[in-house]
């Protein structure tokens, strides 16, 4: 075991450290910083991205040859983390969802060409993404084997037809890839394509409203009514969109978990400062051990999710799938966010429900947590498949060890 960090990933984190420090977190108080759907206003945004820039730290997950630093999981997680001691932060640096994932997955699957066309406008800001699986009743959603947008070939072309939903970053997206059904089977009759919003045959139906806070583009319904892909904007092999799928989701479910980290611990500094500072009853609340003991609760759920993710992290630097990883580091850190945010709102007293702290729009972020890139129940059921396939190896430390 060797928590031991780079020189490298330190200077980074520092880099991190002081953009969220001295330029994000102030923005964060002023009301003006913010558009209408409770996120960092447009063009603030894309000042915020050249200063980025110009720091070397856009897109730093991708590879050097992309424009990236070429982060392993590992120096994601680092890094993540910090971003997200701002909510203003991932999207700043390029490491929000849902560009990271979709970003990430198009540099290892798409081809060279493909890469040209759909990677580099999202990777240097131009346009934003999203991804196209999630469908209402009666399709797709925890049960990808549901999914019933179907794309047939004519030709040389594929011809959509379908509905789906929640699709974050729709509003204002360019780039989209879309999982459609090409076949039968539950593991090969998924396809996954790219198609640009300028293509006809689709719509926005419509921005679904949401408890809350937004991504940019929102979430939102999509209608497919003949929309034609040409078969050179197929992603991977016909039938290989379920590949695809597990591809993206199992670092982006990882790289959710990273982010959220990082607004846990801000939860807690909040907190931290407010029972530190306020008194009742002749002592400081810092004072209280019950008060002491809620902080230290979240700590620890804090540290237990770092270390879950991070461990998951190290397993897909070395090239593991570790699925029950990242299911494990999924849970505990959506709980964890949930138990952060609800318990600084509680130590806070009223200024906790207020707006004014940004605890009201973590604690209602949090919420979606549990649900996003796979329910948490579903992601239960990941970690008891594989335990009762594995047995005692379950818990072994790698492959070929005890
Ligand atoms: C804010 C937000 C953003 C999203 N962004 C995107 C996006 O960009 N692209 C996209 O394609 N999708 C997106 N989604 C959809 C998300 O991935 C799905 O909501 C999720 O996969 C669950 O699918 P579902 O909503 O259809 O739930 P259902 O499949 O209908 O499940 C409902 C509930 O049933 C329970 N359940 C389901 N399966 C099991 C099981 N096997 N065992 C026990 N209990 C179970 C769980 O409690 C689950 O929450 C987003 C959702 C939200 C809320």
């Amino acid at each position: 075991m060797d928590f031991e960090l780079s020189a490298e990933h330190r200077s980074l984190m520092a880099k991190v450290d002081a953009f969220v420090q001295d330029r994000l977190i102030p923005l964060e108080q002023d009301p003006q910083s913010f558009d209408d759907h409770e996120n960092v206003r447009e063009d603030l945004l894309q000042t915020l991205r050249a200063e980025v820039k110009a720091m070397g730290l856009f897109s730093p997950q991708l590879p050097k040859e992309r424009g990236g630093l070429g982060l392993t999981p590992v120096g994601q997680a680092l890094l993540y983390e910090r971003m997200n001691r701002s909510i203003f932060g991932p999207v700043c640096f390029n490491c929000a969802a849902p560009d990271d994932g979709n970003m990430t997955v198009l540099s290892k699957v798409a081809t060279q060409a493909q890469q040209d066309k759909w990677l580099d406008p999202i990777a240097d800001g131009r346009v934003r993404s999203a991804f196209v699986m999630t469908e209402p009743h009666p399709g797709g959603g925890s049960d990808p084997g549901m999914i019933r947008t179907r794309a047939e070939k004519k030709g040389g072309r594929w011809i959509v037809h379908g509905q789906k939903w929640f699709i974050t970053g729709a509003g204002v997206a360019s780039h989209f890839i879309l999982i459609a059904k090409t076949g039968e089977g539950a593991k090969d009759g998924l396809t996954a394509f790219a198609f640009h919003r300028d293509d006809p045959g689709w719509e926005i139906v419509r921005r679904i409203p949401i408890m809350g806070p937004e991504e940019h583009g929102g979430h939102c319904e999509l209608k497919f009514d003949g929309l034609e892909i040409p078969d050179e904007h197929r992603l991977m092999g016909v039938g290989q969109g379920l590949k695809l799928t597990q591809i993206r989701l199992g670092l982006a479910r990882l790289t959710h978990c990273m982010r959220w980290l990082g607004l846990a611990q801000r939860c807690m500094e909040i907190a931290g400062r407010y029972v530190s500072e306020r008194e009742g009853f002749g002592i400081k609340l810092a004072d209280r051990e019950s008060v002491q003991m809620q902080l230290g609760r979240v700590a620890m759920a804090i540290d237990t999710g770092r270390l879950l993710t991070m461990r998951a992290a190290w397993r897909l630097t070395q090239g593991q799938k570790a699925r029950p990883d990242i299911s494990m580091a999924k849970i505990q850190v959506a709980d964890t966010l949930h138990l952060a945010a609800d318990t600084a709102i509680q130590l806070c007293g009223a200024r906790g429900y207020s707006k004014d702290t940004i605890l009201e729009w973590i604690y209602r972020y949090a919420r979606q947590a549990r649900l996003v890139d796979g329910a948490s129940e579903v992601h239960q059921m990941v970690i008891s498949r594989a335990y009762r396939e594995q047995g005692r190896g379950f818990f072994a430390w790698g492959p070929g060890s005890d």
